[in-house]
């Protein structure tokens, strides 16, 4: 009896020692994710019976169809869709997590063409240029400036929602304090990463310096960007849409421009969805046209992205 007993003991001791474990591993799992919502792997099944810490993903709550870092080994960079990043640079230090980019080969074929967009979300701009792309089904990349998305938050969630990558293009562009230094144009992308992070869930490891880095990046650029893990995208096509150029003249500086085969493997054509750039909205058709009659590949801007020059 005593025995017995003593048995039973044991075994309530042990049954509780094996709920705690069961109880906390989780949670401990939890806690260092810091998350808002546990998902498993897009495309994977959802919870398996017993589900492994290595499935389990932080992603925002609205997920899009891309590539997400939030260092699972078993997450390698998918080529074709957007990237975006679960954590900020400073949760990335804060957690002591690396900031490095993960290594891929640079993708090149016969004909390859990233749209590219700046300065938006533009509430009259950004919803048609998204209507143009979706009705002839391809994707393209936004470098969106952190006071206009503050502005027009919604329109950014469109982008993010519909598919397409999304860049940083700095907080103000204003070019006077944005390139005082190394510094203060980092802070730039870092505050517009945050309010980035507060309408998608995530944030983009891509940026473009507004003007283009020529003339604007130090050494000390270059460098401060490549330690926290920023990936600076130029174009080696640009629409001239800049100016008051119209419709016609935009679309026949790209043809121009596509003279250089060299540059079909790998072209990235700068636009401006931003105010006042309607003429790059009509002329989008023709360039889509354009590139879709000689079998472009149309692709979005990712780490797969080769330097542009
Ligand atoms: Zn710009």
């Amino acid at each position: 009896m005593k025995n017995k007993s003593r048995l039973f003991q044991y075994f309530c001791g042990f049954s509780a020692v094996c709920l705690t474990l069961l109880v906390s591993s989780p949670l401990a799992l939890l806690a260092f994710y810091d998350s808002k919502s546990v998902v498993p792997v897009a495309g994977a099944s959802v919870y398996q019976d017993s589900p492994s810490p290595k499935t389990m993903y932080t992603l925002p709550d609205t997920i899009a169809d891309a590539y997400y870092m939030n260092e699972n080994p078993e997450n390698p960079p998918l080529s074709v869709k957007p990237v975006y990043d679960v954590f900020t640079v400073q949760e990335r230090q804060t957690k002591g997590l690396s900031l490095e980019l993960p290594k891929v080969s640079p993708y090149y074929a016969s004909k390859v063409v990233c749209l590219t967009f700046d300065d938006g979300p533009d509430p009259e701009n950004t919803p048609v240029v998204l209507d143009i792309l979706k009705s002839h089904g391809i994707k393209a990349t936004f470098f969106v400036v952190g006071t206009q998305i503050e502005k027009h938050p919604d329109v950014l969630r469109r982008v993010y929602q519909e598919g397409h990558a999304i860049g940083n293009h700095s907080y103000n562009h204003v070019y006077r304090e944005l390139y005082q230094s190394a510094n203060t144009y980092v802070s730039q992308l870092r505050r517009t990463d945050d309010i980035i992070k507060k309408v998608i869930g995530v944030r983009p490891r891509i940026s473009r310096a507004p003007g283009g880095s020529a003339g604007s990046f130090t050494k000390e650029y270059w460098e401060t960007l490549s330690k926290l893990g920023y990936v600076e995208v130029g174009w080696n096509v640009s629409s001239g849409d800049a100016s008051n150029a119209k419709a016609g003249r935009i679309f026949n500086n790209i043809v121009t421009q596509m003279d250089n085969k060299n540059l079909w493997s790998h072209t990235i054509v700068l636009m401006h969805d931003g105010s006042g750039h309607g003429e790059t909205v009509r002329a989008l058709p023709d360039i889509i046209k354009y590139y879709k009659d000689r079998q472009f590949e149309f692709r979005v801007i990712n780490l797969e992205t080769p330097p542009a020059w």
